[in-house]
């Protein structure tokens, strides 16, 4: 098959056309959703069952000073929405979004009326691609800040 590359017409295989199409498409629609409880390490939270819709575990009992790690595998680099759902009855809390020790966004998490009152919030961040290490640093006042039930990034 014959495609026009770099303003130069090419011969390629059809196969590697669509395998290519494949790639873009999947790319372009890259989502990665994690679980909060899911984390490869942390310091400083635990978990409890979630009234979230679809229930499962939340993380809580976060404390300024606390951070969570997850292993995270980005398809391809670029800008991701990273969604997260949360709950607090305090204002005041907020995490620092680090992937591979390079500071990526900072999060503020506003009250939602209650500890298990579920919403989701939304940030940018720009990662690159492959496997790496993504953490978050909670901040904040006294006293507990937040819970976390999940967070996705969505490229954009
Ligand atoms: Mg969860």
């Amino acid at each position: 098959m014959v495609v026009l590359f770099n303003n130069k017409f090419v011969k390629v295989c059809s196969a590697c056309v669509l395998a290519l199409a494949t790639f873009v498409s999947v790319a372009a629609n890259a989502s990665v959703k994690v679980e909060a409880e899911d984390f490869t390490n942390q310091k400083g939270i635990k978990t409890e069952s979630s009234s979230d819709t679809g229930g499962g575990v939340n993380i809580g009992y976060i404390e300024n000073g606390d951070w969570v790690e997850y292993a995270i595998d980005v398809p391809a680099s670029g800008s991701y929405t990273l969604t997260a759902r949360v709950a607090s009855a305090t204002d005041g809390g907020r995490f620092v979004v680090l992937a591979n020790d390079s500071e990526k966004a900072t999060v503020k998490v506003k009250s939602t009326g209650n500890w298990q009152a579920w919403k989701t919030i939304e940030s940018t961040v720009m990662l690159d691609a492959g496997p790496q290490t993504l953490r978050f640093n909670f901040k904040g006042g006294s006293g507990y800040l937040f819970n976390m039930n999940w967070f996705e990034l969505i490229a954009q």
